[in-house]
């Protein structure tokens, strides 16, 4: 039931019952009026008549003892004139009482007898004082009449006695009448006082209840007034009935009439009603909505009694718009404010789902490595910023519909283009790219270089993790060949990446079971035709045949297995070139080749000591070989480590001289002592005047810098002549040896002339 309903029924029960006791206010007071008004007389009448004949009936007796002694007086005294006065005025009170009482109790019997006894008395009276005035008073005639007399009178008292009690009962009559007239007024005086008792009850518990209602009801009603978020009712057509003054702010705020409250509800707020209409009488739904540019929760409730609608509205701007910016921070790359990696994830994925055709494109910075290192951080951020605003920017021009791009890491860019591209369409997009991003000028003038790889799925890919590995296959492939006409992924690729994987598989089965094995290849002074040294190579048999460290050492290092592999080798050729020395060849000097990702790590230096404390080796006797890739990770790092090396007291010599970076800017802080031309510069060079003038350049340069220069991949008597003539200090070649394992190397050093 309602309040209302409620006030109202309590309303009507008051109201009855005022009424009831009206009327009965009413009648108790005419009964007490009436009754009052019965008492009244009756108490006059007791008054007016009773108490004055109980005076009357004691005013006779006594004048009539006093009659008696005025008798008695006279015998004694025989004073006429005192006996006359007093009996006469005794005598006359005697008969105005008696006169009286006749007038009050009428001719009853008591009053006969009274009046014959006074008559007598009288007669005795008259014979008594003849007597005594007589000359002769007959003493004993008077003692007789006196004797008469009394009895006379003492004759009247049981009658008088008797008019008292006949008042007395008229008295006690009267007051019978009385105490129940005010019995009766008590009753209904008590009465009506528990009736009021009763409606006073009623009316307090009653108007309690509308206190405490009406209480609750300015509560309420404040609870909505001071309310700091709208409230708005409606009734069942959505016609405003009522909102607060927030509701009056929130129009201000929104710049909306003042009027225009239904303004602020939801297009869809039907929908909503209509759901609460559905689901139950009193039901209530909560959901989200913008007005302009804010947001709001509106909590809806149906309040059926009063058939209105109460919206509670929520501004939750704040809270939404940090939801769109985490949401934002989640899905896009924080650099470049592309989506990022989780999105490419779940885009490829729902396409992968819907079997819808695509093609995935990687696409990524070249020598990124390289660009922060020589260039730093901040450089090379401004440069992705630049290359990722250039891709967008050649998507929108070139018309690519369906092609949407993802920074999935720092140098890495994703396509997806909901359509399966051929070869010739990739190419062509590539080449577009490409040409842009050539032409374009970056910051500090850096030149960007792209690599790309592609795949389409279904053929290449079924899932957004082959996708990527395929596409990056075909990025690798295109990258190291340099040919950007081939960046699509293709099965033969395919088939290469399982093979290598099938290699990774071995390999980590070789390396648990130590399976390789270290050859060394000679290397001999021009000057003096003396073998110096030898290079060590690793060599490992798979299945029966030889796989090539060419291919095997990038395989390790991408599995992560270089840190254990690189000190199986530095060891044991520690350990090797040692046993050397113990043979006397005390001179020799064992180069090992050292990954990059080896060279990088922390312990590095230390392995290097413990390794010579172990084997028992001089640092003199061995030399690291390292590339230009060293300084990839840390430039400073780099020298550092370098410069520590060489204090150890082994030499280092950079690898694979004229292929990397060729930057001889760094190659006066390295702390080296000798470069180790490429042999690619080497195997054409009796018929190369381009790769002779490289060599010779290299050969000047270590000369200006004081440092040994080897040249390798020797293969023919004539290269060789060429480098001697060009002053180059060592060679290292198939002409005059190939890698030699442990025992056929002792005996060529035994054979040949040795330092
Ligand atoms: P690299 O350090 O440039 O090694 C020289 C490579 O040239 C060796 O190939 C060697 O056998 C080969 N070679 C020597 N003389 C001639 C020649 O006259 N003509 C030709 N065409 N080649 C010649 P190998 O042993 O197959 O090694 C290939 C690459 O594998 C090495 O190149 C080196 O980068 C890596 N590697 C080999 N052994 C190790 C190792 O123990 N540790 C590490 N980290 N890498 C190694
Ligand atoms: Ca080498
Ligand atoms: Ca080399």
């Amino acid at each position: 039931m309602s309040i209302n309903n409620l006030i109202q029924r309590s309303h009507r029960l008051i109201n009855v019952i005022f009424a009831l006791v009206l009327v009965l206010g009413i009648a108790v007071s005419a009964v007490v009026y009436y009754k009052g008004d019965y008492i009244a007389k009756k108490t006059a009448d007791l008054i007016a008549q009773e108490v004055p004949a109980y005076d009357l009936l004691s005013k006779l007796n006594n004048s009539l003892i006093e009659q008696e002694r005025f008798f008695y007086e006279f015998y004694a005294t025989q004073k006429q004139d005192d006996f006359a006065q007093g009996y006469l005025v005794t005598n006359q009170q005697t008969q105005r009482v008696f006169a009286e009482l006749l007038v009050r109790f009428g001719d009853i019997p008591p009053l006969e007898i009274t009046q014959n006894s006074l008559q007598e008395l009288n007669k005795l009276a008259d014979e008594f004082v003849l007597n005594i005035i007589a000359a002769e008073t007959n003493w004993d005639l008077a003692r007789q009449q006196l004797r008469t007399i009394t009895d006379v009178r003492r004759a009247t008292s049981p009658q008088i006695q008797q008019l008292i009690t006949l008042t007395e009962n008229k008295v006690e009559l009267s007051e019978q009448v009385i105490l129940n007239g005010l019995e009766l007024v008590r009753f209904f005086v008590v009465l009506y006082g528990l009736a009021t008792l009763i409606v006073a009850y009623i009316v307090a518990k009653a108007l309690k209840a509308y206190l405490s209602t009406d209480a609750r009801n300015q509560r309420l009603s404040l609870f909505s007034t001071r309310n700091p978020n709208p409230v708005i009712s409606l009734d069942s057509r959505n016609v405003v009935t009522y909102r607060n003054p927030a509701t009056k702010r929130l129009l201000d705020i929104l710049g909306f009439p003042e009027d225009k409250t239904e303004w602020l509800l939801a297009n869809n707020i039907g929908e909503y009603q209509k759901q609460i209409l559905e689901e139950g009488k009193a039901g209530s739904k909560q959901f989200e909505y913008q007005i302009e540019q804010l947001y709001f929760q509106c909590d809806l409730h149906w309040l059926e009694d009063q058939r209105q609608w109460d919206m509670h509205l929520t501004d939750i701007t704040e809270r939404k718009k940090f939801e769109q910016e985490l949401l934002f921070k989640a899905s896009h790359h924080p650099q470049t404010g592309l989506l990022n990696h989780y999105e490419l994830e779940k885009t490829v994925t729902q396409l992968c789902e819907s079997e819808q055709k695509f093609t995935f494109g990687l696409i990524e910075i070249r020598s990124f490595s390289q660009l922060i290192s020589g260039q730093g951080l901040t450089v090379a951020s401004t440069v992705v910023e630049e290359v990722a605003t250039s891709l967008e920017n050649i998507l929108l021009s070139i018309d690519k519909e369906g092609c949407r791009v993802f920074h999935v890491s720092e140098k890495s860019f994703v396509l997806v283009c909901t359509s399966d591209l051929s070869n010739r369409q990739i190419d062509s997009l590539v080449q577009k790219i490409d040409q842009r991003i050539s032409s374009t000028i970056f910051h500090c003038q850096y030149q960007v270089q792209l690599d790309f790889g592609f795949a389409n799925f279904p053929q290449h890919g079924k899932n957004y993790t082959q996708l990527h590995k395929n596409s990056l296959a075909a990025l690798d492939k295109s990258a190291s060949s340099r040919d950007k006409s081939h960046v699509l992924f293709n099965l033969k690729l395919g088939e290469k990446l399982l093979y290598e994987q099938q290699l990774i598989d071995d390999l980590r089965v070789a390396i648990d079971r130590v399976q390789f094995e270290l050859y060394f290849q000679p290397q001999m002074a021009l000057s003096s035709g003396k073998i110096i040294g030898a290079e060590a190579l690793i060599r490992w048999q798979r299945n029966g045949n030889w796989i090539t460290p060419s291919e095997f050492i990038p395989l390790v290092e991408r599995a992560g297995l270089i840190d254990k592999l690189g000190d199986w080798i530095l060891h044991t050729a520690c350990q090797k070139a040692q046993n050397l020395v113990s043979l006397g060849w005390s001179e020799l000097v064992i180069a090992v080749n050292i990954s990059p990702l080896q060279f990088g790590r922390k312990d590095f230096l230390s392995k290097v000591k413990n390794v010579l404390k172990e084997t028992g080796l001089q640092a003199k006797n061995l030399e690291l070989e390292v590339t230009e890739g060293v300084i990839i990770f840390n430039e400073q790092e780099a020298i550092e480590t370098l410069a520590q090396l060489k204090n150890l007291g082994l030499h280092l010599a950079i690898d694979d001289f004229g292929t990397g970076y060729s930057s001889l800017s760094y190659l006066r802080k390295f702390n080296i002592d000798k470069l180790k031309i490429d042999q690619s510069f080497i195997q054409d060079i009796q018929h190369q005047t381009a790769d002779q003038s490289i060599v010779r350049t290299i050969i000047e340069l270590g000369r200006n810098l004081e440092l040994k220069v080897i040249a390798e991949g020797v293969e023919e008597l004539e290269q060789q002549e060429i480098l001697a003539a060009m002053g180059c200090d060592e060679i290292q070649g198939f002409y005059f040896s190939n890698p030699l394992p442990e025992q056929q190397f002792i005996d060529f050093l035994q054979q040949h002339k040795t330092v």
